[in-house]
């Protein structure tokens, strides 16, 4: 194929040489080379759906002319269509947020096993998968938002402290069913093992101030309304809110005092925003340049800036003031992919303590 293009330009250029007529750079009556024609592309599968994302894969196919057809869902449908389609997937990248999904498709074998170190910057080994299956290209943190008039600082320190009785019925969280909860959960598994998880969660379950309903930001409401005292949430809601263009958003954000956990021990528990090269992919080495380009400085400060969530490459310059003040933290330095091991337990720990 390249030898017979080889000649046709050869015999293109002859022709060129030949012809008397000045010719513009641009003139279409000889047939282009294929392969230079053929766009490269890559297929992403996304379970996220961030504003800075469609910047992301903005920048992305400026920078390298490859472009990208985006395919969208939940992760958990998002994981069970690229199963359902085998070795027929047209899947290049899956991308999704939460360890313990990432943990779900590798164990369903939708990734091809990779040498991230290859191809991207360093990024903390605890936030990459050991097996080498998918990497974190963001972080985020599960924290605490507290009154700032009905609780006073130095009165929480550490995620344990929520199930002390002293805290009956003043704490606000979502349900059990999601991703988020389940990774908390599986982290207080993984540190203090499945008999203080379990007393941990029963202890929150009696402290619920109401049965758990909403996302994220109805638990910063619900605090900010005076329903609850205290919220469990994860960081970038918080900033979300506070940069609002909804007074009442805002308002509520004003209320709350966000809080880093278990500084002085384990650290406040870190998931990621991941993503792996699909097992079958069609395009491989399109797909490393997609997920080299995640771990970009442009890329990161998208993430920063756009989204809240904290970067994993170090040295990256960002300006986002509300992230800026939550910074720095210690975080869990965990490899997150334990959270997929203890993912199991903690379900069954929720189901147990009647976590609704
Ligand atoms: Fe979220």
């Amino acid at each position: 194929m390249k030898s017979a293009n080889i000649l046709a330009a050869a015999a293109v250029s002859a022709l060129l040489a030949a012809c008397s007529q000045p010719q513009t750079p641009d003139d279409t009556s000889a047939p282009a080379p294929e392969t230079d024609t053929e766009p490269r592309v890559v297929n992403v599968y996304s379970a996220r759906h961030y504003r800075s994302d469609a910047a992301v894969y903005e920048a992305f196919t400026q920078a390298t002319g490859i472009e990208i057809n985006l395919i969208e869902a939940n992760g958990d449908q998002l994981i069970e269509r690229v199963r359902a389609d085998g070795a027929r997937s047209p899947a290049d990248v899956i991308v999704t947020v939460d360890a313990a999904r990432l943990h779900r498709a590798e164990e369903a074998g939708l990734f091809a096993q990779t040498e991230f170190s290859e191809f991207v910057p360093a990024v903390p080994a605890n936030l990459v998968d050991p097996d080498g299956y998918w990497i974190g290209f963001a972080k985020r943190a599960r924290v605490i938002a507290y009154s700032s008039s009905r609780v006073q600082p130095g009165e929480i320190e550490t995620y344990e402290d929520l199930a002390d009785p002293r805290w009956d019925d003043r704490i606000c969280v979502r349900q059990s069913g999601n991703a988020y909860n389940q990774s908390l959960l599986a982290s207080i598994v993984a540190r203090l093992g499945e008999d203080e998880a379990e007393a941990w969660a029963a202890g929150i379950v009696d402290n619920m101030a109401r049965p758990p309903q909403g996302g994220d930001i109805a638990q910063i409401q619900g605090v900010a309304a005076g329903d609850c005292d205290v919220a469990i949430t994860n960081h970038y809601y918080y900033a979300l809110m506070a940069n609002s263009g909804e007074a009442a958003n805002r308002a509520a954000a004003g209320a709350v005092t966000l809080f880093f956990p278990n500084q002085d021990s384990s650290g406040a528990h870190v998931n990621i925003s991941g993503a792996g090269i699909a097992a079958n992919a069609p395009h491989p080495e399109e797909a490393r340049e997609f997920i080299a380009f995640l771990l970009t400085p442009d890329a990161q400060r998208m993430f920063a800036e756009m989204t809240n969530e904290i970067p994993v490459v170090e040295g990256v310059e960002w300006d986002n003031p509300t992230l800026e003040a939550m910074m720095p933290f210690t975080g869990d330095s965990r490899n997150v992919s334990e959270l997929g091991d203890h993912n199991a337990t903690a379900q069954r720990i929720f189901d147990r303590v009647g976590w609704q």
